[in-house]
Protein backbone atom coordinates (compact mmCIF):
# COMPACT_ATOMS: atom_id res chain seq x y z
CA UNK A 1 0.00 0.00 0.00
CA UNK A 2 1.20 3.62 -0.56
CA UNK A 3 2.49 5.72 2.23
CA UNK A 4 -0.51 7.73 3.41
CA UNK A 5 -0.26 11.12 5.24
CA UNK A 6 -2.41 11.17 8.52
CA UNK A 7 -4.50 14.29 8.36
CA UNK A 8 -6.83 15.80 10.61
CA UNK A 9 -8.88 17.61 8.27
CA UNK A 10 -12.55 16.72 7.85
CA UNK A 11 -12.55 14.72 11.16
CA UNK A 12 -10.68 11.60 10.19
CA UNK A 13 -8.08 12.44 12.82
CA UNK A 14 -4.85 9.94 12.99
CA UNK A 15 -6.75 7.62 9.87
CA UNK A 16 -4.85 7.53 6.24
CA UNK A 17 -6.25 10.21 3.89
CA UNK A 18 -6.60 9.54 0.14
CA UNK A 19 -8.89 11.13 -3.02
CA UNK A 20 -11.97 10.69 -4.07
CA UNK A 21 -13.50 11.91 -6.62
CA UNK A 22 -16.94 12.53 -5.52
CA UNK A 23 -20.34 14.26 -7.53
CA UNK A 24 -22.42 15.98 -5.60
CA UNK A 25 -26.24 16.55 -6.87
CA UNK A 26 -26.40 20.18 -5.50
CA UNK A 27 -22.90 21.22 -7.54
CA UNK A 28 -21.37 21.97 -10.49
CA UNK A 29 -18.55 19.24 -11.95
CA UNK A 30 -17.09 16.77 -9.20
CA UNK A 31 -15.44 17.41 -6.03
CA UNK A 32 -11.58 15.56 -5.68
CA UNK A 33 -11.75 15.16 -1.83
CA UNK A 34 -10.09 13.55 1.18
CA UNK A 35 -11.97 10.30 2.43
CA UNK A 36 -10.35 7.59 4.54
CA UNK A 37 -8.88 4.35 3.16
CA UNK A 38 -12.01 2.18 2.46
CA UNK A 39 -11.91 -1.30 4.49
CA UNK A 40 -12.70 -4.35 2.75
CA UNK A 41 -15.87 -6.97 3.80
CA UNK A 42 -14.62 -10.52 4.09
CA UNK A 43 -15.46 -10.99 0.33
CA UNK A 44 -14.31 -8.06 -0.87
CA UNK A 45 -10.85 -6.90 -2.40
CA UNK A 46 -9.14 -3.29 -1.71
CA UNK A 47 -7.59 -2.34 -5.17
CA UNK A 48 -4.73 0.70 -5.00
CA UNK A 49 -6.46 2.62 -8.29
CA UNK A 50 -3.34 3.10 -11.13
CA UNK A 51 -4.77 4.69 -14.57
CA UNK A 52 -8.74 5.15 -14.87
CA UNK A 53 -10.79 5.86 -18.13
CA UNK A 54 -13.84 7.89 -18.37
CA UNK A 55 -16.75 6.46 -20.16
CA UNK A 56 -19.69 8.44 -21.43
CA UNK A 57 -21.58 7.25 -18.66
CA UNK A 58 -19.09 9.73 -16.34
CA UNK A 59 -19.62 12.13 -18.68
CA UNK A 60 -24.31 11.51 -17.76
CA UNK A 61 -23.22 12.26 -14.30
CA UNK A 62 -21.18 14.91 -14.19
CA UNK A 63 -23.40 16.73 -16.77
CA UNK A 64 -26.11 15.91 -14.24
CA UNK A 65 -28.97 15.03 -16.78
CA UNK A 66 -32.18 13.14 -16.02
CA UNK A 67 -30.47 10.07 -16.21
CA UNK A 68 -28.11 10.15 -14.02
CA UNK A 69 -30.29 12.49 -11.46
CA UNK A 70 -32.97 9.38 -11.61
CA UNK A 71 -30.38 7.06 -11.30
CA UNK A 72 -27.20 7.89 -9.13
CA UNK A 73 -27.93 8.25 -5.31
CA UNK A 74 -25.06 10.44 -4.75
CA UNK A 75 -23.32 12.27 -3.48
CA UNK A 76 -21.34 9.06 -5.37
CA UNK A 77 -18.02 8.47 -6.16
CA UNK A 78 -17.59 8.06 -9.92
CA UNK A 79 -15.68 5.77 -11.94
CA UNK A 80 -15.74 2.05 -13.14
CA UNK A 81 -12.57 1.90 -16.03
CA UNK A 82 -9.55 1.06 -14.00
CA UNK A 83 -6.48 -0.84 -13.33
CA UNK A 84 -4.48 -1.31 -10.29
CA UNK A 85 -2.69 -3.33 -8.06
CA UNK A 86 -4.58 -5.44 -5.18
CA UNK A 87 -3.99 -3.86 -1.37
CA UNK A 88 -5.38 -5.84 0.62
CA UNK A 89 -8.19 -8.87 0.97
CA UNK A 90 -11.03 -9.62 3.27
CA UNK A 91 -10.70 -12.40 5.24
CA UNK A 92 -12.88 -14.74 2.81
CA UNK A 93 -10.63 -14.23 0.26
CA UNK A 94 -7.97 -16.14 -0.85
CA UNK A 95 -5.98 -16.38 -4.50
CA UNK A 96 -5.50 -13.08 -4.72
CA UNK A 97 -1.30 -11.59 -3.79
CA UNK A 98 -0.63 -8.09 -2.79
CA UNK A 99 0.60 -6.34 -5.59
CA UNK A 100 -0.77 -8.28 -8.23
CA UNK A 101 -2.31 -6.09 -11.39
CA UNK A 102 -5.68 -6.40 -11.57
CA UNK A 103 -8.92 -4.19 -12.39
CA UNK A 104 -12.70 -5.30 -12.36
CA UNK A 105 -16.20 -6.35 -13.96
CA UNK A 106 -18.02 -2.93 -13.40
CA UNK A 107 -21.49 -5.02 -13.07
CA UNK A 108 -22.00 -6.26 -9.72
CA UNK A 109 -24.67 -8.92 -9.81
CA UNK A 110 -27.14 -9.99 -7.52
CA UNK A 111 -25.81 -14.04 -7.42
CA UNK A 112 -29.62 -14.82 -6.80
CA UNK A 113 -31.91 -14.56 -9.83
CA UNK A 114 -32.35 -17.21 -11.89
CA UNK A 115 -29.78 -15.99 -14.57
CA UNK A 116 -27.22 -15.88 -12.62
CA UNK A 117 -27.92 -19.38 -10.43
CA UNK A 118 -27.53 -20.77 -13.70
CA UNK A 119 -24.16 -19.08 -14.70
CA UNK A 120 -25.18 -16.82 -16.61
CA UNK A 121 -24.47 -13.51 -14.43
CA UNK A 122 -24.15 -11.29 -17.77
CA UNK A 123 -27.71 -11.73 -17.87
CA UNK A 124 -28.66 -10.93 -14.19
CA UNK A 125 -32.17 -9.23 -13.60
CA UNK A 126 -30.63 -6.95 -10.73
CA UNK A 127 -27.16 -5.68 -11.65
CA UNK A 128 -25.84 -2.87 -9.90
CA UNK A 129 -23.18 -0.73 -11.36
CA UNK A 130 -19.70 0.37 -10.00
CA UNK A 131 -19.59 4.15 -9.74
CA UNK A 132 -23.18 4.51 -10.61
CA UNK A 133 -24.97 2.55 -7.96
CA UNK A 134 -21.66 1.62 -5.89
CA UNK A 135 -18.65 3.45 -4.99
CA UNK A 136 -16.75 3.82 -8.12
CA UNK A 137 -13.08 3.64 -9.03
CA UNK A 138 -12.02 7.12 -9.60
CA UNK A 139 -10.36 7.15 -6.10
CA UNK A 140 -6.97 5.77 -4.85
CA UNK A 141 -8.74 3.13 -3.61
CA UNK A 142 -11.82 1.12 -4.82
CA UNK A 143 -13.50 -1.83 -3.52
CA UNK A 144 -15.16 -4.52 -5.19
CA UNK A 145 -16.67 -8.41 -4.57
CA UNK A 146 -14.44 -10.70 -4.81
CA UNK A 147 -16.18 -12.19 -7.39
CA UNK A 148 -15.60 -8.92 -9.64
CA UNK A 149 -11.63 -9.12 -9.83
CA UNK A 150 -10.31 -9.65 -12.90
CA UNK A 151 -6.59 -10.29 -13.13
CA UNK A 152 -4.25 -9.39 -15.80
CA UNK A 153 -1.89 -10.66 -17.99
CA UNK A 154 1.48 -10.48 -16.24
CA UNK A 155 2.97 -8.10 -18.39
CA UNK A 156 0.26 -5.52 -19.53
CA UNK A 157 0.41 -1.75 -20.35
CA UNK A 158 -1.60 -0.22 -16.99
CA UNK A 159 -3.14 1.70 -19.62
CA UNK A 160 -4.74 -0.96 -21.59
CA UNK A 161 -5.85 -2.66 -18.57
CA UNK A 162 -7.80 0.30 -17.35
CA UNK A 163 -9.82 0.37 -20.74
CA UNK A 164 -10.81 -3.84 -19.91
CA UNK A 165 -14.18 -2.26 -19.29
CA UNK A 166 -14.71 -0.75 -22.98
CA UNK A 167 -13.03 -2.73 -24.42
CA UNK A 168 -15.14 -5.88 -23.40
CA UNK A 169 -17.95 -3.57 -24.44
CA UNK A 170 -16.45 -3.96 -27.87
CA UNK A 171 -15.39 -7.62 -28.00
CA UNK A 172 -18.60 -8.69 -26.68
CA UNK A 173 -20.45 -6.76 -29.65
CA UNK A 174 -17.61 -7.57 -32.74
CA UNK A 175 -17.45 -11.23 -31.62
CA UNK A 176 -21.11 -11.82 -31.20
CA UNK A 177 -21.28 -13.08 -34.62
CA UNK A 178 -18.82 -14.40 -37.00
CA UNK A 179 -16.74 -12.23 -38.98
CA UNK A 180 -14.34 -13.52 -40.58
CA UNK A 181 -14.07 -13.15 -44.49
CA UNK A 182 -17.39 -10.67 -43.82
CA UNK A 183 -18.39 -7.38 -44.42
CA UNK A 184 -18.79 -5.08 -41.41
CA UNK A 185 -20.01 -2.20 -40.88
CA UNK A 186 -19.67 -0.27 -37.68
CA UNK A 187 -22.34 2.66 -37.01
CA UNK A 188 -20.44 5.26 -34.27
CA UNK A 189 -16.53 5.72 -33.82
CA UNK A 190 -16.65 6.81 -30.48
CA UNK A 191 -14.14 5.00 -28.05
CA UNK A 192 -15.89 1.85 -28.50
CA UNK A 193 -16.66 1.57 -32.38
CA UNK A 194 -13.53 2.33 -32.77
CA UNK A 195 -11.96 -0.72 -30.61
CA UNK A 196 -14.73 -2.84 -32.17
CA UNK A 197 -13.17 -1.72 -35.68
CA UNK A 198 -9.58 -2.95 -34.31
CA UNK A 199 -11.03 -6.36 -33.43
CA UNK A 200 -12.72 -6.65 -36.00
CA UNK A 201 -9.89 -6.36 -38.54
CA UNK A 202 -7.90 -8.94 -36.45
CA UNK A 203 -10.78 -11.66 -36.38
CA UNK A 204 -10.04 -11.11 -39.75
CA UNK A 205 -13.12 -9.49 -41.73
CA UNK A 206 -12.87 -8.94 -45.15
CA UNK A 207 -13.85 -4.97 -44.96
CA UNK A 208 -14.09 -2.97 -41.74
CA UNK A 209 -16.07 -0.20 -42.65
CA UNK A 210 -16.86 2.61 -39.67
CA UNK A 211 -19.25 5.80 -39.69
CA UNK A 212 -19.59 8.66 -37.83
CA UNK A 213 -20.07 12.61 -38.80
CA UNK A 214 -16.98 14.01 -36.55
CA UNK A 215 -13.63 14.23 -38.39
CA UNK A 216 -11.29 13.65 -35.81
CA UNK A 217 -13.07 9.87 -34.51
CA UNK A 218 -13.50 8.78 -38.20
CA UNK A 219 -9.40 9.95 -39.01
CA UNK A 220 -8.55 7.81 -36.07
CA UNK A 221 -10.68 4.39 -37.46
CA UNK A 222 -8.16 4.46 -40.02
CA UNK A 223 -5.72 4.82 -37.73
CA UNK A 224 -7.53 1.66 -36.23
CA UNK A 225 -7.69 -0.33 -38.80
CA UNK A 226 -10.38 -0.08 -41.02
CA UNK A 227 -10.98 -0.48 -44.26
CA UNK A 228 -12.80 3.01 -45.09
CA UNK A 229 -14.19 5.64 -42.38
CA UNK A 230 -17.23 7.02 -43.75
CA UNK A 231 -18.79 10.36 -42.59
CA UNK A 232 -22.54 9.77 -43.50
CA UNK A 233 -23.07 13.49 -43.11
CA UNK A 234 -21.57 13.99 -46.47
CA UNK A 235 -21.21 10.61 -48.19
CA UNK A 236 -23.22 7.77 -48.90
CA UNK A 237 -22.98 4.15 -47.78
CA UNK A 238 -24.22 2.68 -51.16
CA UNK A 239 -21.30 4.59 -52.80
CA UNK A 240 -19.36 3.44 -50.55
CA UNK A 241 -20.37 -0.23 -51.26
CA UNK A 242 -19.51 0.49 -54.79
CA UNK A 243 -16.06 1.41 -54.23
CA UNK A 244 -15.49 -1.58 -52.21
CA UNK A 245 -16.95 -3.63 -55.10
CA UNK A 246 -19.93 -4.76 -52.55
CA UNK A 247 -22.49 -6.86 -54.08
CA UNK A 248 -25.27 -7.49 -51.68
CA UNK A 249 -24.43 -5.27 -48.32
CA UNK A 250 -22.81 -5.30 -45.37
CA UNK A 251 -22.88 -9.31 -44.23
CA UNK A 252 -22.44 -7.66 -40.17
CA UNK A 253 -23.53 -4.77 -38.47
CA UNK A 254 -22.26 -3.12 -35.13
CA UNK A 255 -24.45 -0.18 -33.91
CA UNK A 256 -22.22 2.07 -31.34
CA UNK A 257 -23.29 5.13 -32.17
CA UNK A 258 -27.21 5.47 -30.17
CA UNK A 259 -28.04 7.12 -32.82
CA UNK A 260 -31.74 6.15 -34.92
CA UNK A 261 -30.33 7.58 -38.33
CA UNK A 262 -27.41 4.91 -37.56
CA UNK A 263 -30.13 2.25 -37.59
CA UNK A 264 -31.61 3.47 -41.06
CA UNK A 265 -27.71 3.44 -42.42
CA UNK A 266 -27.90 -0.30 -41.30
CA UNK A 267 -31.32 -1.72 -42.12
CA UNK A 268 -30.41 -0.21 -45.94
CA UNK A 269 -27.06 -1.56 -46.09
CA UNK A 270 -27.24 -4.74 -44.73
CA UNK A 271 -27.24 -8.31 -46.94
CA UNK A 272 -30.66 -10.56 -46.80
CA UNK A 273 -30.20 -12.39 -43.06
CA UNK A 274 -27.29 -10.19 -41.92
CA UNK A 275 -26.82 -10.22 -37.73
CA UNK A 276 -26.84 -6.71 -36.26
CA UNK A 277 -25.57 -6.40 -32.85
CA UNK A 278 -26.95 -3.21 -30.99
CA UNK A 279 -24.54 -1.65 -28.33
CA UNK A 280 -25.42 1.86 -28.51
CA UNK A 281 -28.08 3.42 -26.27
CA UNK A 282 -30.31 5.20 -27.68
CA UNK A 283 -31.69 8.87 -25.37
CA UNK A 284 -35.37 8.04 -26.69
CA UNK A 285 -37.34 5.34 -28.06
CA UNK A 286 -37.45 5.60 -32.17
CA UNK A 287 -39.08 3.75 -34.61
CA UNK A 288 -37.51 1.44 -36.89
CA UNK A 289 -38.66 0.14 -40.34
CA UNK A 290 -39.18 -3.54 -39.21
CA UNK A 291 -41.52 -4.52 -42.44
CA UNK A 292 -36.91 -4.57 -43.81
CA UNK A 293 -36.00 -6.55 -40.67
CA UNK A 294 -39.12 -9.29 -41.42
CA UNK A 295 -38.66 -9.43 -45.10
CA UNK A 296 -34.66 -9.54 -45.29
CA UNK A 297 -35.19 -11.94 -42.15
CA UNK A 298 -32.25 -9.91 -40.07
CA UNK A 299 -31.08 -10.89 -37.00
CA UNK A 300 -30.79 -8.29 -34.19
CA UNK A 301 -29.30 -8.98 -30.90
CA UNK A 302 -29.23 -6.22 -27.81
CA UNK A 303 -25.98 -6.32 -25.95
CA UNK A 304 -25.18 -5.00 -22.91
CA UNK A 305 -21.90 -5.22 -21.05
CA UNK A 306 -19.23 -8.00 -20.63
CA UNK A 307 -19.64 -11.46 -21.13
CA UNK A 308 -18.54 -13.00 -17.53
CA UNK A 309 -15.99 -14.28 -17.70
CA UNK A 310 -15.89 -14.93 -21.55
CA UNK A 311 -15.43 -12.02 -22.69
CA UNK A 312 -12.61 -11.21 -20.65
CA UNK A 313 -10.75 -14.32 -21.58
CA UNK A 314 -11.53 -13.30 -25.76
CA UNK A 315 -10.26 -9.62 -24.42
CA UNK A 316 -6.74 -11.52 -23.51
CA UNK A 317 -6.63 -13.76 -26.13
CA UNK A 318 -6.90 -10.94 -28.37
CA UNK A 319 -3.85 -8.98 -26.67
CA UNK A 320 -1.60 -11.94 -26.56
CA UNK A 321 -2.29 -12.34 -30.37
CA UNK A 322 -1.16 -8.74 -30.84
CA UNK A 323 -4.37 -6.75 -31.36
CA UNK A 324 -3.09 -3.05 -30.47
CA UNK A 325 -5.88 -0.58 -29.07
CA UNK A 326 -3.58 1.93 -27.91
CA UNK A 327 -4.32 4.13 -30.67
CA UNK A 328 -7.93 4.77 -29.41
CA UNK A 329 -6.09 7.30 -26.36
CA UNK A 330 -5.76 10.44 -27.33
CA UNK A 331 -5.47 12.40 -23.83
CA UNK A 332 -4.14 11.77 -20.54
CA UNK A 333 -4.56 14.09 -17.05
CA UNK A 334 -3.56 13.56 -13.82
CA UNK A 335 -6.59 13.30 -11.52
CA UNK A 336 -6.50 16.88 -10.13
CA UNK A 337 -7.15 17.90 -13.57
CA UNK A 338 -10.42 16.55 -13.78
CA UNK A 339 -12.16 19.34 -14.89
CA UNK A 340 -10.26 19.60 -17.74
CA UNK A 341 -9.91 16.00 -18.69
CA UNK A 342 -14.37 16.25 -18.22
CA UNK A 343 -14.55 19.11 -20.55
CA UNK A 344 -11.92 17.67 -23.36
CA UNK A 345 -14.31 14.75 -23.54
CA UNK A 346 -17.39 16.74 -23.74
CA UNK A 347 -15.91 18.63 -26.73
CA UNK A 348 -16.22 14.76 -28.01
CA UNK A 349 -12.88 15.16 -30.75
CA UNK A 350 -11.19 12.76 -28.72
CA UNK A 351 -10.99 8.98 -28.54
CA UNK A 352 -10.80 7.62 -25.00
CA UNK A 353 -9.28 10.51 -21.98
CA UNK A 354 -6.97 8.64 -19.38
CA UNK A 355 -6.96 10.08 -15.51
CA UNK A 356 -3.79 8.82 -13.71
CA UNK A 357 -3.83 8.21 -10.01
CA UNK A 358 -0.39 7.36 -9.67
P1 LIG B 1 -19.68 7.91 -27.90
O1 LIG B 1 -20.90 8.67 -27.56
O2 LIG B 1 -18.35 8.46 -27.55
O3 LIG B 1 -19.67 7.59 -29.47
C1 LIG B 1 -20.80 7.61 -30.28
C2 LIG B 1 -20.36 8.12 -31.64
O4 LIG B 1 -21.47 8.01 -32.54
C3 LIG B 1 -19.91 9.58 -31.64
O5 LIG B 1 -18.59 9.70 -32.14
C4 LIG B 1 -20.93 10.26 -32.55
O6 LIG B 1 -20.37 11.32 -33.30
C5 LIG B 1 -21.34 9.09 -33.44
N1 LIG B 1 -22.57 9.32 -34.20
C6 LIG B 1 -23.56 10.23 -33.99
N2 LIG B 1 -24.48 10.14 -34.95
C7 LIG B 1 -24.10 9.15 -35.80
C8 LIG B 1 -24.65 8.59 -36.99
N3 LIG B 1 -25.81 9.02 -37.51
N4 LIG B 1 -23.95 7.59 -37.59
C9 LIG B 1 -22.78 7.14 -37.08
N5 LIG B 1 -22.24 7.65 -35.95
C10 LIG B 1 -22.87 8.64 -35.33
O7 LIG B 1 -19.89 6.50 -27.24
P2 LIG B 1 -18.96 5.26 -26.83
O8 LIG B 1 -18.41 5.49 -25.48
O9 LIG B 1 -18.04 4.85 -27.92
O10 LIG B 1 -20.14 4.21 -26.70
C11 LIG B 1 -20.88 3.85 -27.86
C12 LIG B 1 -22.35 3.66 -27.55
O11 LIG B 1 -22.51 2.51 -26.71
C13 LIG B 1 -23.00 4.81 -26.79
O12 LIG B 1 -24.35 4.94 -27.26
C14 LIG B 1 -23.02 4.33 -25.36
O13 LIG B 1 -24.07 4.91 -24.60
C15 LIG B 1 -23.23 2.87 -25.54
N6 LIG B 1 -22.75 1.97 -24.48
C16 LIG B 1 -23.43 0.82 -24.33
C17 LIG B 1 -23.01 -0.11 -23.41
C18 LIG B 1 -23.75 -1.39 -23.26
O14 LIG B 1 -23.39 -2.19 -22.41
N7 LIG B 1 -24.77 -1.63 -24.10
C19 LIG B 1 -21.85 0.13 -22.65
C20 LIG B 1 -21.16 1.32 -22.86
C21 LIG B 1 -21.60 2.23 -23.80
ZN1 LIG C 1 -28.65 -11.86 -10.75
Amino acid sequence: MVAHTACVRDGYRDQPIVRALVKYPDEQGLRLEDVPVPEPGPDEVLIEVHTTGICGTDLHIYEWDDWAQATVPAPMTIGHEFSGHIASVGSNVSGFVEGEVVGAEGHVVCAHCRNCLAGRRHLCQHPRGLGVDIPGAFADYVIVPKTNVWRHLDDIDMEIAALFDPFGNAVHTALKYPVFGEDVLITGAGPIGLMAAAVVKHAGARNTVVTDVNAYRLDLAMRMGATRAVNVATESLEQVQKELDMLEGFDVALEMSGNPAAMTDILANTIHGANIALLGIPSEPYPIDWSTVIFNMLNIKGIYGREMYDTWYKMNVLIESGLDISPVITHRFPAEDHANAFSTLQRADTGKVILNWR
